[in-house]
C-alpha cells in the first residue's frame, strides 16, 4: 500500500475520533473550551489528510497544495478574527453566518465537481446514480442552508424584517412552488442535464429564504440549530461527491448533533418543529417597549431596600437573562454572590434553557465569572425550590419568568416552560425600564404584589448593591 495513502487513512481516523470526542465535550460547560479546541485541531488534521491524499493520487502537486493551504489560511484567519471580535450578544448571528459558510462550501464543492470534472469519467453526464444523487442532495441542502442562514443572520442583526404577505398563508403556496421547482430540477439533473444544476441552486436557495423569512421572535434559535444540522447533511453529501469518508462521517456527526440540539430547544420552548417551521412569526421584536401601558400595579424600590431584604434572607436564587449579558455584569454579580455566601446565605442560580440569545448563553456567561457549576440549577431542578426561597433576584430576564406562559392560553408564550419565580417570598426584577422582552409582550410577574422593580442597568445596580451590602457588614465593611 502507498505510504502516503496509509498516512492519510491514519490521519482521517484520528481526526474523526478527535472530532467525536470534541463534540461530546461540548455538551458540558466545564469541558467546552478544550473540546472546541480539540474539534478545531481535528479539522486541521483533516486538511493535512487531504494534502497526503493529493500526494497519494497525484504525487506532490505544488499547485493543489498551494490552493489547499491558501484556502485554509484565509478561511481560518477570517473565522478567527470574526470569533475574536464578535460580542457575546451577537453570537447567534455569528453561528448563523458560519452555518451559511458551511452550506456554501458544500454547494460549491458539488457545483465544482459537476461542472469541472477531474477526468471525463467523473463528468456529471456519465456519473452513476449514487454520485448524481449526492450532487443533487449537496446542492439542494447546501443552497437551502446558505440562503436560510444568511436570512437568519440578517433578521437577527435587524437588517431584514418579515414582509406582511410572508406572514399570510400565501407563503405556503410560494414555498411549495419553490419546492416543486427544486424537485423538477433534481429529476432533470439525474437525467444528466447540467442546466438543471442552476435551476436547482436557484429553486432551493429561494426555498431557504421563503422558509426562514417568516420565522421570527423566540423561534429563531431553533431554526439556527436546524440550519446547523442541514450544514452537516450538506457536508456529508459533499463527502459522497468527492469520495471523502472523513467528510461523510464528520458531516453526519454535525447533522446529528444539530438535530439533537434542535430537539432540546423545541422542548425548552414547548414548541413542535412543525409549528416553528410553518407557524410563522411568534411575538414582536426585542425593541418593543409598549408593554408598560397595560401595567396597573408596579412597585419599585431602591437598591438599599433590596440590600436590606437580601441581608435577612437565608435562601436566594439568582435568575440571569439577556440583560445581564448586555450589561456585562457577570463579574459584579459574582462579587455580590460571594458577599452573600460569606454571610452564610445559600445562593443558587436558576438557568432557563433559552435564557439569553443562544443555547447555553447563561452558562457560558456565568462560567466566565467563575461561578461554580454546582450552583447552576436547571429549570426543572430549581422550580420546586421556589416556594422555599426567600428572595429571587432577576437580572435582565423577562420572557423566561413570565407566568403568562402558564396562565394565559392567548399569550404567544403560552406553553413555553418558565421559571416559577412568583412562588418565592420576594422577587426583585433588575431592568432599565418597562420594556418588553424578546417576545415583545407584557410580563404579568411585574404586577404581582411580591414583585419589586429595581430600575437601572444591571451592572450599575449590582455595583451599588455591593456597596450597600458592605455597608450592612455583608462581605466585609465598605
Ligand atoms: P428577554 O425576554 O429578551 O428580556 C431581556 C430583558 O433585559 C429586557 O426586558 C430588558 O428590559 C432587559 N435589559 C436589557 N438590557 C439591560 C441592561 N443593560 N440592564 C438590565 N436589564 C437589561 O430575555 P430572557 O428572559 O433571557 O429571555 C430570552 C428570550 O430570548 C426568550 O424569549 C427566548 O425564547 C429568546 N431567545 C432565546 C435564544 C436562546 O437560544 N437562548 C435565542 C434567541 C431568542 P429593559 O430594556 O427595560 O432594561
Amino acid at each position: 500500500m502507498n505510504i502516503a495513502l496509509l498516512l492519510k487513512s491514519f490521519i482521517d481516523l484520528l481526526a474523526v475520533l478527535l472530532l467525536a470526542i470534541g463534540i461530546k465535550g461540548l455538551s458540558k460547560v466545564r469541558s467546552a473550551r478544550e473540546a472546541n479546541l480539540l474539534a478545531a485541531f481535528a479539522m486541521t488534521l483533516a486538511v493535512v489528510g487531504v494534502l497526503f491524499d493529493s500526494i497519494a493520487t497525484n504525487g506532490i502537486s505544488l499547485n493543489a497544495w498551494v490552493w489547499i493551504i491558501l484556502g485554509s489560511a484565509i478561511g481560518g484567519s477570517l473565522g478567527l478574527i470574526t470569533a475574536k471580535r464578535v460580542p457575546m450578544t451577537a453570537m447567534p448571528e455569528t453561528v448563523a453566518l458560519f452555518n451559511g459558510c458551511g452550506g456554501m462550501s458544500s454547494l460549491l464543492v458539488a457545483i465544482g465537481v459537476a461542472l469541472f470534472p477531474v477526468s471525463a469519467e467523473t463528468k456529471i453526464l456519465t456519473k452513476d446514480l449514487v454520485e448524481s444523487i449526492s450532487i443533487a442532495v449537496s446542492v439542494f441542502v447546501g443552497s437551502i442552508t446558505f440562503s436560510g442562514s444568511i436570512v437568519a443572520m440578517a433578521k437577527l442583526q435587524g437588517w431584514l424584517s418579515t414582509p406582511a404577505w410572508m406572514q399570510s398563508k400565501v407563503r405556503h403556496v410560494v414555498n411549495i412552488a419553490f419546492a416543486v421547482i427544486s424537485l423538477v430540477a433534481i429529476v432533470e439533473l439525474l437525467n444528466a442535464s447540467n442546466s438543471a444544476l442552476w435551476l436547482l441552486v436557484i429553486g432551493s436557495g429561494l426555498l431557504g429564504i421563503g422558509v426562514t423569512l417568516p420565522i421570527g421572535g423566540a423561534d429563531m434559535p431553533v431554526v439556527i440549530s436546524l440550519l446547523n444540522s442541514y450544514s452537516g447533511v450538506a457536508a456529508a453529501a459533499a463527502g459522497f461527491v468527492v469520495g471523502s469518508q472523513l467528510l461523510i462521517v464528520a458531516g453526519a456527526m454535525v447533522g446529528a448533533a444539530g438535530l439533537i440540539l434542535t430537539q432540546v430547544m423545541c422542548k425548552g420552548m414547548n414548541r413542535s418543529l412543525i409549528s416553528v417551521l410553518f407557524g410563522g412569526a411568534l411575538g414582536a421584536s426585542s425593541s418593543s417597549s409598549e408593554g408598560n401601558s397595560e401595567y396597573t400595579n408596579i412597585t419599585s424600590c431602591s437598591v438599599e431596600e433590596c440590600a436590606l431584604t437580601l441581608e435577612a434572607a437565608e435562601k436566594v436564587v439568582i435568575v440571569p437573562g439577556y440583560g445581564l449579558a448586555v450589561a456585562q455584569a457577570q463579574h459584579t454579580l459574582r462579587e455580590v454572590t460571594r458577599a452573600l455566601e460569606s454571610s452564610g446565605i445559600d445562593v443558587t442560580y436558576g438557568i432557563h434553557p433559552v435564557a439569553g440569545r443562544m443555547p447555553g448563553h447563561m452558562n457560558v456567561l456565568l462560567a466566565e465569572a467563575d461561578v461554580p457549576y454546582e450552583q447552576l440549577k436547571e429549570m426543572e431542578v430549581i422550580n420546586p425550590d421556589f416556594p422555599a426561597t426567600d428572595v429571587v433576584l432577576i437580572l435582565g430576564a423577562n420572557d423566561v419568568v413570565n407566568p403568562q406562559a402558564k396562565t394565559d392560553s392567548t399569550s404567544p408564550l403560552y406553553g413555553m416552560p418558565v421559571l416559577d419565580v412568583q412562588e418565592a417570598r420576594t422577587v426583585f426584577v433588575v431592568k432599565r425600564g418597562m420594556s418588553a422582552g424578546y417576545s415583545g409582550i407584557k410580563n404579568d410577574l411585574f404586577d404581582l404584589p411580591n414583585t419589586s422593580m429595581v430600575f437601572g442597568d444591571a451592572k450599575k445596580v449590582l455595583g451599588d448593591l455591593l456597596v450597600e451590602l458592605k455597608e450592612l457588614g455583608i462581605g466585609g465593611k465598605g
